[in-house]
């Protein structure tokens, strides 16, 4: 999965939105005015939080102000929107949860915002997903059997950078192409242990990341044999570019590593051949 550690920003900038909100004119100007000290006094807390895991965050005290809150981002004035837009639009090739090759533009409330309303407008909460990740996430955040968080937060550390996805196509057993079997491995490396290893285990089982990936495989698959059906391009030719073009992106793109795993298998690669221009 793609490193974005960069997106996380300075705690100089932890107020900006807000400063954004208490300057705008809104039926809750007044409401945020008083509430702003005390929410300033929770995002000094916000790392905390997400550096200590494996505490369940207490609860928050603004759930009264829950909505007036929660308006910032929900129906948010144009000068904050504005920013928002820009985070969901930033320019990113992969989910950084989970790392499917997409355009993720839907901004999660890492600590959920329906529990934690005070981090509704904390740029550091705001994360890039994509809609997979945001049906399985949704508000969850905490699991109490376990005594941990239940996901990783991309921006806070490159763990997800240690994960890599083998697929493995299987012919063996189809009498159509078509009908190839496709696995998938999805190994950590070895340099990871302990503690760390058992957090980024957790955080693909919640998210369910294997189902969904070779869903992605399955649906990449059909779409290039049905591109070759046509015999108007060199399929073989095309995947080996793409394959530079996907690693090029990150050493664990999903599209290199599924392109690679389908030239791998000489049925796949012969049908491939046998449907050239
Ligand atoms: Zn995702």
């Amino acid at each position: 999965m793609i490193d974005v550690t960069k997106n996380k920003v300075d705690i100089a900038q932890y107020n900006d939105l807000l400063n954004l909100a208490i300057s705008s004119n809104t039926k809750n100007t007044r409401n945020i005015k008083r509430l702003s000290p005390f929410i300033r006094n929770a995002y000094r807390d916000y790392d905390k939080i997400i550096g200590r895991y494996h505490l369940e965050p207490t609860a928050s005290r603004f759930k009264k102000n829950k909505k007036i809150i929660e308006d910032y981002y929900t129906s948010s004035p144009v000068a904050i929107d504005n920013e928002l837009s820009k985070i969901r639009k930033r320019r990113l090739c992969q989910c950084p949860f989970c790392g499917r090759p997409c355009k993720p533009r839907i901004l999660d409330h890492f600590i959920p915002k329906s529990h934690w309303p005070e981090f509704s407008i904390l740029r550091n909460n705001l994360v890039n997903q994509c809609n997979s990740c945001s049906s399985k996430k949704w508000n969850h955040y905490y699991c109490n059997t376990n005594k941990t968080a239940k996901f990783i937060h991309p921006y806070y550390s490159n763990l997800l950078t240690k994960v890599n996805f083998k697929f493995i196509f299987d012919t063996s057993s189809c009498t159509n192409i078509i009908g190839a079997s496709i696995d998938l491995k999805i190994i950590i490396s070895r340099g990871v242990r302990g503690r760390s290893r058992r957090r980024i285990r957790k955080h693909l089982y919640e998210l369910d990341i294997k189902k969904y990936a070779l869903e992605y495989a399955k649906d990449k698959y059909e779409d290039i044999l049905e591109d070759a059906s046509y015999k108007e391009v060199d399929m073989v030719n095309r995947l080996e570019e793409d394959i530079k073009i996907a690693n090029r992106k990150s050493s664990n793109h999903w599209d290199g590593r599924i392109f690679e795993a389908m030239l791998a298998n000489a049925d796949i690669k012969g049908y491939l051949v046998q449907h050239q221009p």
